[in-house]
């Protein structure tokens, strides 16, 4: 059984995150960690920026979304990775 381990959730980590899920079958664990609990549609800033949209316009709560999609979401900052253990450091602690 794999662990597939993604650090932030923008937009090169949400959509790995969904890719990895639809690719693996269910007995394999994937993991979304981010120092963040939404995601934010980075390009669309200066949108928000001139007042055409609201914040809330252009970001979600991750967690949901996530879960909806059976991905596992770890809101932590990611301190270290430690490849000869096989995981990784976080404020929250360790992902195995
Ligand atoms: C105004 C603007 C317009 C743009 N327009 C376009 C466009 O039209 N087309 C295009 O292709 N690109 C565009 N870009 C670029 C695009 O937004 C970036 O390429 C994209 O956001 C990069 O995504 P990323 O997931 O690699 O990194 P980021 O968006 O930087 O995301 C990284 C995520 O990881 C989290 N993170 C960082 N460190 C840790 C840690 N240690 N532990 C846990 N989480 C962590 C961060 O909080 C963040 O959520 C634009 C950018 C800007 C600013």
């Amino acid at each position: 059984m794999a662990r597939v381990v993604i650090i932030g959730a923008s937009i090169g980590g949400l959509p790995a995150a969904y890719e990895a899920r639809a690719l693996l079958d269910e007995k394999h664990t994937v993991t979304v960690i981010s120092n963040v609990e939404s995601f934010h549609f980075v390009p669309s800033n200066p949108w928000v920026a001139v007042g055409s949209r609201k914040r809330k316009d252009i970001s979600f709560a991750l967690g949901p979304v996530l879960e909806k999609k059976r991905v596992e979401f770890v809101h932590a900052t990611a301190d270290r990775i430690e490849p000869e253990q096989n995981r990784v450091m976080t404020s929250k602690g360790e992902v195995p």
